[in-house]
């Protein structure tokens, strides 16, 4: 058993990130957001690779805050460019978080780029970290292609260029933009590296 509530800090400050991880964890786990801690300066996102990127944001919020911290590193990997724009998936078209001039520059380059060739990959790289400093990152990939339009208002970023391999399957073509919130979760990177903490979580939580 622990001494007091059982709290995690998720280092965001985007509402649809820890509402997600809130629908995951249920009641018995407080999920706090960066705005609900103690404010401190947030270090720049300069790793190389996903996992970097997560386990620095996630060692820096639990030293700060002294509870358990999960941070998480996403963006898009496309097969024709060799797994770009990956780690600059936010800021592809030179303006950060632009999402429509992100996309409009993903479609132009992949213009050419015939069906067969337009495979890509939703990556979270997901990370759990001690205040003793200690670090675990784990990967979710959602594979899919990217369309020749940007199709639906669902999601942000890449997602109404982004077709699920699930939803070729299925045969409607849907893109994860045309998905609801609940569809998305079930199936997204972002989803499937929660999940897989969740044991990892709950070990940290609740020791035996
Ligand atoms: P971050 O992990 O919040 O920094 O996200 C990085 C960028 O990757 C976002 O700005 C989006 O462009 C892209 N991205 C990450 N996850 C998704 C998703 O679920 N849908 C669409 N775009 C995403």
């Amino acid at each position: 058993m622990t001494a007091g509530p059982v709290q995690v800090v998720l280092a965001t400050r985007n509402a649809k990130k820890l509402g997600e991880l809130r629908r995951i964890l249920g009641d018995d786990v407080r999920v706090l957001g960066l705005a609900d801690v103690p404010a401190f300066e947030e270090l720049p996102e300069t790793g190389a690779t996903f996992e970097e990127n997560a386990a620095d944001k996630a060692r820096q919020a639990a030293r700060e805050t002294s509870e358990i911290a999960l941070a998480d590193d996403s963006g898009l990997a496309v097969d024709a460019l060799n797994g770009m724009p990956g780690v600059l998936s936010a800021r592809w078209s030179g303006r950060h978080g632009d999402d429509p001039a992100n996309t409009a520059l993903l479609l132009g380059q992949l213009a050419d780029v015939p069906d067969e060739r337009r495979g890509a990959a939703f990556i979270c790289a997901l990370a759990l970290a001690t205040p003793g400093g200690e670090v675990q990152v784990l990967r979710g990939e959602w594979r899919g292609r990217i369309g020749r339009a940007a199709v639906g208002t669902n999601g942000f970023g890449y997602d109404p260029v982004f077709i699920p391999a699930e939803s070729d399957a299925g045969g409607d073509g849907r893109t994860s933009a045309q998905l609801s919130p609940a569809e998305k979760d079930e199936l997204s990177h972002r989803g499937r590296a929660l999940r897989l903490m969740l044991p990892i979580l709950r070990r940290q939580l609740n020791p035996a």
